[in-house]
């Protein structure tokens, strides 16, 4: 089976509602850069696929960096004088600073003030806020709630420890008929967030699980990485190995109902670049492509100078463009079982692409050959599609010299790829088309 006959076999949209269910499953885990909430969600993850899970140790160095303390959370609360818990991380973990140190002590609402963070301009969400490499501890709570504090003395509680332990990471690996790589690349470091990023953990999850069933020209490899500090460490314990990566992505913001987003990869000519942007031509109506840039998502750790990997990163609305973005409203609401039904598919058509590019040279180059007397002329000539697939003949012969792929002549002829990848196996049947050695 090939990647177009699962495109065609999953509708109508069997995996979108898939992925949703997994979002729902992992979204009430706190999950942090360490701790026991990834490896929670690595376990729900291996119900799906056979991901490896691999634990680095705290104070290993990688490159710059250095794998920091694990951070595990049992409870945190801020009751009233009258004993009520007025925030309740059992109601929403993004109360909690992510990677607060422990605390337990009555305190001024002045002083408790200096530890809260709010969002005023949306005063019924709760923000969503780290502190990873420096040891604090703190809140986060709409700003009504905030205004309606009283003067009154408070207990606070976090029940957290920081502590040497590990760093974990889930990778999985499917071996292709080659061993050059497309690499497959998501954050899972969020807690209680659905966009950013478990759209793209599921997307990813859903993505391994479907491509374990067919037979594939490429070998793959999918991460379930923290943030940044996943994506060094992986990198740092795999330099040898990246060489083998010909292609990648970075998967976030995958369930949201806006346009889709390709951040191109610093070269920004790689042949990942040229097949999105093919796909979202073709198969998005609606899209936008930006350049590179240093920051973001994990993309500029596989494409820093040193590594400089041909990976983008495929998203709907990139992070700083839509205001639930690291909010409590980024939430089950926020993402649809149909967006990211519709993400699926067109990661799906792009490593359809990447899969079929090749490059083959014309047999019979010295003028047109004849193509009726080989039964490739339409039966239907008037039919518009009849058409097409003589032109995409037409073109695959005529630029099949050994300089162009087929995904070249998808982006000269104008014509879409399965087109153009459908007329190349016909010729290729003929005889007249033979696999550039
Ligand atoms: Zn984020």
């Amino acid at each position: 089976m090939e990647i177009s006959e699962i495109i065609k076999s999953l509708r109508p949209n069997r995996v979108g509602q898939e992925m949703y269910q997994l979002v729902s499953e992992l979204y009430p885990i706190c999950r942090s850069i360490t701790g026991n909430g990834f490896r929670t969600t690595l376990d729900i993850i291996r119900e799906h696929i056979d991901v490896k899970i691999h634990e680095i140790p705290t104070g290993t160095n990688v490159f710059d960096w250095t794998v920091p303390k694990e951070w595990n959370i049992k409870d945190a609360y801020i009751k009233n004088l009258h004993g009520e818990r007025i925030i309740d991380f059992k109601i929403s973990n993004l109360h909690v600073l992510n990677y607060s140190v422990p605390i337990k002590r009555k305190i001024s609402l002045n002083e408790l003030k200096k530890h809260f963070y709010t969002l005023p301009d949306y005063p019924d969400w709760i923000p969503y806020r780290t502190s990873y490499y420096q040891e604090k501890w703190g809140f986060c709570l709409s700003q009504n709630k905030f205004l309606s504090l009283k003067e009154e003395e408070y207990e606070v509680c976090i029940d957290s420890s920081l502590e040497d332990g590990h760093l974990t990471y889930g990778e999985y690996y499917l071996k292709g008929e080659n061993p050059d790589e497309i690499l497959i690349s998501c954050h899972a470091c969020h807690p209680s967030l659905c966009n950013d990023n478990l759209s793209g953990v599921a997307l990813t999850t859903f993505l391994a699980k479907y491509l374990s069933n067919i037979s594939t020209r490429y070998s793959y490899r999918f991460l379930f990485i923290p943030g940044t500090i996943g994506s060094v460490s992986w990198l740092c314990l795999n330099e040898k190995n990246v060489s083998r990566i010909k292609h990648g992505l970075v998967v976030a913001c995958v369930g949201d109902g806006g346009k889709f987003t390709y951040k191109k990869s610093r070269r920004g000519n790689a042949e990942i670049d040229q097949a999105v942007l093919h796909v979202l031509k073709h198969y998005c109506k609606n899209h936008e492509v930006i350049d590179f840039f240093p920051y973001g998502y994990d993309e500029r750790q596989y494409c820093s100078p040193g590594f400089n990997l041909p990976v983008g990163c495929l998203m709907r609305t990139p992070h700083d463009r839509f205001p639930e973005y690291h909010t409590s409203a980024d939430d089950l609401n926020f993402v649809k079982p149909d967006y990211l039904g519709e993400s699926f598919d067109t990661y799906l058509i792009v490593l359809g692409v990447l899969e079929n590019n090749a490059m083959y040279i014309n047999q019979n180059a010295r003028c047109e050959p004849q193509l009726g007397k080989r039964g490739l002329y339409p039966s239907m000539p008037n039919k518009e599609e009849s058409m097409m697939n003589q032109l995409a003949m037409l073109w695959v012969l005529n630029l099949s010299d050994g300089e162009y792929t087929l995904l070249d002549i998808a982006d000269r002829s104008n014509l879409p790829f399965n087109v153009i990848n459908n007329a190349a196996h016909a010729l290729l049947r003929t005889g007249l088309l033979k696999n550039s050695v």
